[in-house]
């Protein structure tokens, strides 16, 4: 028989690594999370060869103090989180210092930043495999950080393939998170480019800081879109289990759903699915489930098209939890039965309350 032997801690890391990492769109939801938690007001996401050269996102966040330089990339160095018990009153989008040293194991990986008493000077960091620093050099720089991942997945071939072979779904999957980011966050400029081999550089969508989610949708979607749109405003009460009641415990009987849909008459849907993103307290996140369940009531209006949504669930930070896998992106809702639920029935009411208003047009 074989011995039991331990694994090298390189391959270790890589093995995590690309748990945290697992496509395209993790490289740009963690960037662009990070420069959201360093304050960004202006975030410019660039892309080459639809990301499979580079992925690059620039901030004008706070920046990195040189203090952290040493320890920015290593596993578990974060600057937002130091016990367990922090988790629950978290306000970053950050919290397990996994993703740039996930990224230093996958790619390529370079940092320039400068805060704002070195700005216009700062420094370009390298990285090596491990997340430690290789070298510092002094460049021009304005306040910010602009991470440069470069040659994803190159350390793991067989994800590389996997990557090359389907780059233009994974392409269009990320387009997709990054208009539901740029049309939540309020009050930052969010520009997204990319440039093919020996293409220019060309704008995929812009935002101009505006101050609401509905100027966002504007810019990313087009006027047309957003003069379709009726405002979602649903507050869904809970009736309490038997164990909240016994615990007396009212955190998860209140969930605010905010945002825009389609109005459910004929024309106003269309049959693109990537113009539906959800949200828990402003965080994007796929909700099949109640994606399910606001698509079915839909349906039941206008039988052939799919609405446009914008569904914000705004609720208590211990109705859910995020830490359930490395990558942070399922979240897992307590009482997501009863809220899909609640939540039909209440979109039901709306829609059959607007059925009845004719347009003045009609009249
Ligand atoms: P986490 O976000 O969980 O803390 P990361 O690996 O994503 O872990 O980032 C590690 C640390 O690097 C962060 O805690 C933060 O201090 C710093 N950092 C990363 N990106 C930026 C950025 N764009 N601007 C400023 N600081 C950053
Ligand atoms: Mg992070």
């Amino acid at each position: 028989m074989a011995t039991i032997k331990a694994i090298e801690a390189k391959s270790v890391h890589q093995i995590q690594s690309g748990q945290v990492i697992v496509d395209l769109c993790s490289v740009a939801k963690e960037l662009v999370e990070n420069s959201l938690d360093a304050g960004a007001t202006s975030i410019e996401v660039r892309f080459r060869n639809n990301g499979l050269d580079t992925v690059e996102v620039q901030d004008n966040g706070a920046g990195i103090s040189p203090t952290n330089y040493e320890t920015v990339a290593l596993k578990h160095y974060t600057s937002k989180l130091s016990t367990y018990d922090d988790l629950s009153s978290l306000q970053t989008f950050g919290f397990r210092g996994e993703a740039l040293s996930s990224l230093c194991a996958l790619s390529k990986f370079s940092i320039t930043t400068a805060q704002a008493e070195e700005a216009p000077k700062g420094k370009r960091l390298e990285f090596d495999v491990s997340g430690r620093l290789k070298s510092t050099t002094i460049v021009a720089c304005q306040k910010g950080t602009t991470v440069i991942v470069e040659g994803l997945f190159e350390s793991l071939p067989v994800r590389r393939k996997e990557l090359t072979k389907n780059i233009k779904r994974e392409y269009g999957k990320v387009l997709g998170l990054l208009h539901a980011y740029a049309c939540v966050c309020v009050n930052v400029k969010f520009t997204v480019k990319n440039t093919m081999p020996r293409g220019k550089s060309m704008t995929v969508f812009a935002t101009k800081a505006n101050a609401t989610t509905r100027e966002n949708i504007a810019n990313v979607y087009g006027a047309k879109t957003l003069a379709a749109l009726v405002p979602l405003d649903l507050e869904l009460e809970f009736r309490p289990t038997l164990t909240q009641m016994v615990q007396k415990d009212k955190t998860h009987s209140r969930i605010h759903v905010k945002g825009h849909i389609s109005k459910p008459v004929f024309g106003e849907g269309r049959q693109t699915p990537d113009r539906q993103m959800f949200f828990v307290n402003g965080r994007p996140c796929g909700l099949p489930q109640i994606a399910k369940a606001i698509n079915e009531v839909y349906k039941a209006f206008n039988v052939s098209q799919s609405p446009f949504i914008f569904a914000d669930l705004q609720m208590d930070t211990n109705a859910y939890d995020v830490n359930v896998s490395p990558d942070k992106r399922t979240i897992l809702l307590h009482d997501s039965a009863v809220l899909t639920e609640n939540l039909k029935a209440a979109l039901n009411e709306m829609f059959d309350k607007q059925d009845q208003t004719v347009p003045q047009s009609q009249l």
